[in-house]
Parts: C-alpha cells; sequence; structure tokens
C-alpha cells in the first residue's frame, strides 16, 4: 500500500496516510491529524528532485567521449 506524505499549512505538521490506488484517487481523507485542518499539501519526496538533477548532469558526460577520438 502506498504512502502519501502531506504537510498542513496551518500547523505545518507533517503526516503520513496510507491508502490503496484506487481509494487515493477517489479521494481519501487529507485533513491534519493534529489541528483537523483541510489545509494539506502533499508532499513530493526529495528522492524524485534530487534523480532529477543526477540525470540532467549525466547527460552530458555519459554521452559522447573526447570529440576526434573515433569512438562514438
Ligand atoms: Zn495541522
Amino acid at each position: 500500500m502506498p504512502t502519501y506524505e502531506y504537510r498542513c499549512s496551518d500547523c505545518e505538521n507533517d503526516f503520513e496516510l496510507q491508502a490503496p490506488v484506487a481509494e487515493y484517487e477517489d479521494g481519501i481523507d487529507e485533513t491534519c491529524p493534529a489541528c483537523d485542518s483541510p489545509n494539506t499539501t502533499r508532499r513530493l519526496g526529495s528522492v524524485m528532485i534530487s534523480m532529477g538533477d543526477r540525470s540532467s548532469d549525466a547527460a552530458p558526460q555519459g554521452g559522447c567521449c573526447t570529440p576526434g577520438s573515433g569512438c562514438c
């Protein structure tokens, strides 16, 4: 079962919700467990961001080797 990370906009509480994907797409209860606020935003994992940075860094280096060396 996937875990969804949320942050409350009112009290900045971080919390996680676990729900089947079907139930999540149907609309799960996303209220803050600390203050019952509905002003919560889904947090995207920092893993995705760092992976994107790494692949854009690797693209220029990982492609061709030195121009003129004949290995490409
Ligand atoms: Zn809250």
